[in-house]
């Protein structure tokens, strides 16, 4: 019997032979098994940023035109084979097919945008306040990148983090997580194929506290971009400051949606279905509170119960299916613990809030709703990360900001109005790194920055013309 090819990490252009994988199995069904993956290890990071520096000098001073080519070319597989990539990351990731298909189009997108970004990288000239002199300033790359991803994202994620780090001419060291090694492994498969020199980009899969853990802690690197949980974020900050290295975080959320008298009752429905419980509530922008005034607050949720208590849960690849599974057993856990604190703190559960019996063994539940909750209770202040929300019940517009606002994270926040007044006021006053008016709070544009405010982010913003925030550093030459 033939064996089972493991895919493995590429390091210094080689694909590295592994004898043993890791399994990475569908969340839908978990017999069905996606393939084997290789788990690395410090060694290996070390001799990734061995590679990742001897290609440095070449690849910081390539041609503009070099890496446009690379990143476009690679964009343009990546939007080729949409449909069969996005069946992949909703298999090992559990997204419906429409959203793991809009998701491998982002990654396209977003690698032909930042391949523009390699050719529009300009500086500044300035006369010196001296005389006869010159003064430029010019954006060069920051160095050695590590990359570290969530499984949330399997390829929208890495595509925003890795395009950019190598369009402004740095070398990569590539970490995904290990629940999803299977979309990042076939965009770094497309990229080295794409033309990428060796040793430009490398991937080492693996866990987090031995690859992840690794690239956090050497000296090699000289900047961190992570995305993940909040406890993992701070301490990838606080490793990667002491040892003096430049580090971007992208941690959790709480995300409210407010909900006013004024409002259109049918968008604040929408934006609220949508940004609570689509891609399965797992997205990090997701609005978990639903802060709702009181004028509207009884018709807001009897279309609410009624419309989320007809979500189809079900097999991520299956046609009629709304809402995917839960990624894996223990975060089908953690969201299934977070509906009995709701409940012990006081939350009423109007819909859902059960493990959903499925012909395949997957980790399905019904998303929950919660009503009668206030802003302090646990289901309010910590991220649940999945599939369950809860309406809070406010008096009036100050109120429903204050509440807003009352909480540690500040990624996104939505308001559902009419009145332009209120939709002023609230993307100045609301804070958070990003705000929505009339729209879901899950949902954002690939050529604008994405991040957020108080514990929510941590260093320059992503995406778009911004990333060079982050993937660049500043030069400034004298001349006489
Ligand atoms: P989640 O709980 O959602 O998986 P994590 O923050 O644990 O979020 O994971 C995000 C990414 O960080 C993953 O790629 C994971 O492997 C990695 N990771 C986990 N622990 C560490 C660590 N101690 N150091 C560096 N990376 C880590």
């Amino acid at each position: 019997m033939a064996s089972v090819s493991v895919k493995s990490n590429l390091i210094g252009g080689e694909w590295r032979d592994s004898a043993d994988g890791r399994e990475n199995r569908n969340p839908s069904n978990v017999a069905d098994v996606i393939g084997l993956y290789a788990s690395g290890n410090a060694g290996m990071v070390d001799e990734a940023v061995a590679a990742a520096q001897a290609a440095l000098p070449a690849w910081s001073t390539s041609t503009p035109q070099q890496r446009f080519d690379i990143l476009d070319r690679a964009g343009t597989e990546v939007l080729a084979r949409r449909d069969e990539l996005g069946r992949l990351l909703s298999r090992e990731e559990g997204k419906i097919l429409a959203e793991g298909c809009g998701e491998v189009a982002r990654a396209g997108q977003i690698l032909k945008f930042m391949a523009g970004e390699a050719l529009r990288n300009p500086g500044d000239v300035l006369p010196s306040v001296r005389p006869g002199v010159k003064v430029e300033v010019t954006r060069e790359p920051v160095g050695v990148v590590g990359i570290i991803t969530p499984w949330n994202f399997p390829i929208a994620i890495p595509a925003w983090k890795i395009a950019p780090a190598l369009a402004y001419g740095n070398t990569v060291v590539f970490k995904p997580a290990e629940l999803v090694p299977g979309s990042a492994w076939e965009l770094v498969d497309i990229l080295h194929r794409a033309g990428l020199p060796h040793g430009v980009l490398n991937l080492v899969m693996g866990k987090g506290r031995d690859v992840g853990q690794a690239i956090l802690d050497h000296r090699g690197i000289d900047a961190v971009s992570f995305t993940g949980s909040v406890a993992t974020g701070r301490t990838a900050v606080a490793t990667v400051a002491a040892r003096g290295g430049k580090v971007q975080a992208e941690m959790g959320g709480k995300n409210p949606l407010v909900v006013m008298d004024d409002a259109n009752l049918d968008i604040a429905v929408e934006a609220a279905v949508n940004g609570a419980f689509y891609s399965t509530g797992q997205r990090c922008t997701a609005s978990s509170r639903l802060i709702v005034t009181k004028g509207i607050h009884d018709r807001f949720l009897a279309a609410m119960r009624e419309r989320v208590s007809a979500l189809r849960v079900g097999d991520a690849l299956a046609k009629d299916t709304q809402i995917g599974p839960v990624v894996d057993e223990r975060q089908l856990a953690q969201d299934l613990r977070y509906v009995e604190i709701g409940k012990e703190d006081g939350g009423k559960a109007e819909t859902g809030g059960e493990p959903v019996k499925h012909d395949n063994e997957g980790y399905f539940m019904q998303p929950v709703l919660f009503s009668g909750t206030t802003n302090d209770m646990r289901i309010n202040r910590e991220e649940v990360f999945g599939p369950v929300a809860s309406i809070i019940r406010v008096g009036d517009y100050e109120e429903a900001l204050a509440t807003a606002n009352d909480t540690e994270f500040g990624l996104c926040a939505g308001i559902a109005t009419t009145s332009l007044k209120h939709a002023e006021h609230f993307k100045r006053h609301s804070r958070a790194g990003m705000v929505m008016v009339n729209l879901p709070t899950a949902g954002v544009d690939y050529h604008v920055p994405f991040g957020g405010a108080k514990g929510s982010s941590y260093g320059q913003r992503e995406q778009g013309t911004y990333a060079k925030e982050f993937y660049t550093t500043v030069k400034t030459a004298y001349t006489a």
